[in-house]
């Protein structure tokens, strides 16, 4: 029997019409046997996830303020959707405990994995299944990093046995035994964590969209979505700014080769993205298949006569910046040149100690930095078609007389990384994603 292991974000159980959207979708198909539930999200723009607020409970009760405010937020959230289920779990003994553990034992992170915890096993009970405490299964080393082989481990003799279950995401707990919890967004890597585990057919991630978009909808008019992308595909547009997935959670299913299917609790009729290793057969390999981009860089120019003929002159370059703990964007070399992209964010508070150790130790006869540029990355496996694709989008820039200043691509293919003026981003992502629908 196939095995689908279901993670559904927070806007797909925000209350409990999305409650029920979620029940209809689990029971249209039995192989939906592992669920993995966020926190509530947002029911509105103006609304706040319960993570949220968990977090401002945080923050009142470290600046003495009054803590109860925002828990009492909580537990109405939690009350409205147990009302609208017509369930009736003892919520009140459940915040008790919160509280009391604030009052005796103040522990962030079990704080804000609570928003998950009651979530899940409101959702287990709605759903008769079993409810899976990650407290027992995902672990953190003692220095907070997931312990990705001992997780796997403790999940598969945890779900295996099971029919049906429904876990929490976001949290587990560290080498000491106390809960910890992953970084924002977290709850997609318990997803992946348990498909791994399972050894699943397939990772389902339901969320408030239908699937990956292939550029900034904030820029670009309905752009359209992306049915088949590769996990190095997803990795290049994660790091560049687009909110997908969270970073973390490709590896674990990519290393046994689990498709990872994108969908929408609001559209469920959608197929969504899918992310795999290489298109199935048959499917057409697009040579583009998104764009994603940063603001806020930073460029640094090297330059020295005769620097391209000895050896080492980029590695001293490399040097400093690790020395500093200085990490870049991108570092292109040339003849007799070395161009770093830095985020300025990071180079603001030690420009000027870098721009000294490399005069220091190179003596360059030429040293600049401008700022205000913005990074492109035109993003796809593109096979043959790459130099047609990649020109087409360069030549789009050129007519639209937006200066490039960086031009990076690599053996590799994968990207394309072009850099333009702050001020022209939104208008340089338009023009190449009118190539796009050239090359598609
Ligand atoms: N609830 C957590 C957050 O808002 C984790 C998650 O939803 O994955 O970041």
């Amino acid at each position: 029997m196939k095995t689908t292991v279901a993670k559904f974000g927070g806007t797909s159980l925000s209350d409990a019409e999305q409650f029920r959207k979620v029940k209809a979708i689990i029971l249209s198909d039995p192989s939906r046997r592992i669920i993995v539930a966020s926190a509530p999200g947002k029911r509105s723009d103006e609304d706040r996830k319960v993570t949220d607020l968990l977090l401002d409970t945080w923050d009142c009760f470290e600046k003495g303020k009054d803590w109860q405010i925002p828990l009492n937020r909580v537990q109405t959230r939690f009350e409205e959707i147990c009302r609208g289920l017509d369930m009736n779990p003892d919520l009140s003994e459940e915040f008790e405990e919160i509280r009391e553990r604030l009052n005796t034992k103040p522990e962030k992170d079990y704080l804000i994995s609570r928003g998950e915890y009651l979530n899940s096993r409101i959702l287990a009970g709605f759903l008769g299944f079993t409810f899976v405490d990650p407290e027992w299964c995902v672990f953190f080393d003692e220095n907070g990093q997931l312990n990705t082989d001992l997780s796997q481990r403790m999940m598969k003799a945890a779900l295996l046995p099971l029919e049906n279950a429904v876990i929490a995401g976001f949290y587990g707990s560290d080498a000491s035994g106390r809960i910890h919890t992953l970084t924002r967004g977290g709850s997609d890597v318990t997803g992946s964590l348990a498909a791994a585990a399972v050894n699943a057919d397939l990772y389902e991630n339901w969320t408030d969209v239908s699937g990956l978009l292939a550029a900034d909808p904030r820029i670009v008019d309905h752009p359209k979505t992306v049915r088949y992308v590769t996990y190095r595909e997803l990795r290049t547009l994660s790091y560049m700014g687009a909110s997908v997935l969270h970073t973390d959670a490709v590896l674990p299913v990519s290393d046994l080769d689990i498709p990872i299917n994108i969908r929408n609790t609001d559209l469920p009729e959608e197929e969504g993205t899918t992310i795999i290793r290489s298109l199935p057969d048959g499917e057409i390999k697009y040579p583009i298949i998104g764009l994603a981009g940063k603001k806020g860089m930073s460029v640094i120019q090297i330059e020295k006569l005769m620097a391209s003929d000895g050896a080492g002159f980029t590695a001293v370059v490399l040097d400093i910046l690790k020395s500093m703990r200085l990490p870049f964007e991108h570092c292109l070399t040339g003849i007799d040149t070395v161009t770093l992209v830095i985020r300025s964010d990071l180079l603001n508070p030690c420009r000027q100690e870098l721009l000294n150790h490399i005069r220091e130790e190179l003596s360059p006869d030429y040293l600049g930095v401008s700022d205000h540029l913005s990074m492109i990355a035109v993003i796809g496996e593109k096979g043959s078609n790459s130099s047609y694709a990649n020109i087409r989008a360069l030549n789009s820039l050129t007519d639209a007389g937006i200066p490039v200043s960086t031009i990076n691509q690599g053996a590799g293919k994968l990207n394309l990384l072009i850099g333009v003026p702050e001020e022209k981003y939104e208008d340089a992502i338009r023009c190449i994603y009118r190539t796009i629908e050239i090359v598609r």
